[in-house]
């Protein structure tokens, strides 16, 4: 693993350089990265800040915004408030929203697993009090914030035996008390890959905080600069300490994009 830059002004610095790259895409993780954690996840928000350095960001030259979460993109669209025009990928990788056309899916097939794998972690679910089952396009999330590391674990070493007993080709990763169960391997590297490619980019700008934001990082390349928000074993080049510190990030390359 390459060493991780704390030091701010080797970030300041590499987004000096990439600043003047010609065709710049910047893209972005919402939850825990342009967003603060909460505890109910239909009232998170972008701290201001970051928000107002990403419309910035997204009206100058030769520069686009895209928000790459793992939430559903609907839910993507309703709390990151981001304006038409801006390219959205939901699901980590799988619902895509490009040039105002969405783009979904899955296969009937992949449909069904997905409501297999859904009604089984739902009979998990009810076992489990304070256990939450969130129901995505392409698969489900088991959320276990509200409950103690011990029911977490138990919790979760049923859903998995659980989605796997529906569906025993079921995708499973976990991130911050969530367990997520997929029928797609598609990862967030696979939508930089195709971003980077459907724009032309030259550089490209990531952060992101949690474990599925590595196989964004993955795919980073020399010119690229990779920012972890917060703690964790990372891939990324640099690191930032919470999402607060990622708005000075924004602010300096947004800065630094338009005055070129
Ligand atoms: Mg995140």
């Amino acid at each position: 693993m390459p060493e991780t830059e704390t030091d701010p002004s080797a970030l300041s610095s590499a987004l000096e350089t990439l600043a003047a790259a010609p065709r710049l895409l910047v893209a972005l993780d919402f939850d825990g990265t342009l967003a603060p954690f909460a505890d109910d996840p239909a009232q998170v928000g972008a701290l201001p800040g970051s928000w107002a350095a990403v419309l910035t960001l997204q009206r100058a030259r030769d520069t686009e915004v895209v928000l790459v979460s793992g939430r559903p993109l609907e839910g993507l669209a309703r709390v990151s408030h981001a304006p038409e025009g801006m390219a959205l990928v939901g699901s980590h990788g799988v619902e895509w929203r490009v040039d105002g056309h969405d783009e979904a899916a899955l296969s009937d097939d992949e449909r069904a697993r997905v409501d297999r794998v859904g009604t089984a972690l739902d009979e998990v679910g009810d076992r489990f009090p304070g256990v939450v089952v969130e129901h995505k396009p392409a698969g489900h999330g088991l959320h276990t914030r509200r409950v103690s590391a011990e029911v977490a674990a138990e919790a979760n070493a049923a859903a998995s035996r659980a989605a796997h007993d529906a569906d025993p080709d079921v995708l499973e990763r976990g991130g911050k008390d969530i367990v997520e169960f997929a029928v797609r391997h598609v990862t967030k590297g696979d939508a930089i890959d195709r971003l980077r490619e459907l724009r032309g980019a030259d550089a490209v700008f990531f952060a992101g905080d949690d474990v599925t934001d590595e196989d964004a990082f993955r795919v980073l390349r020399d010119g690229d600069v990779g920012v972890k928000v917060g703690e964790g074993d990372t891939l990324a080049a640099h690191r930032v300490a919470d999402p607060a510190a990622l708005t000075d990030v924004l602010k300096q390359l947004a800065r630094a994009r338009f005055a070129r």
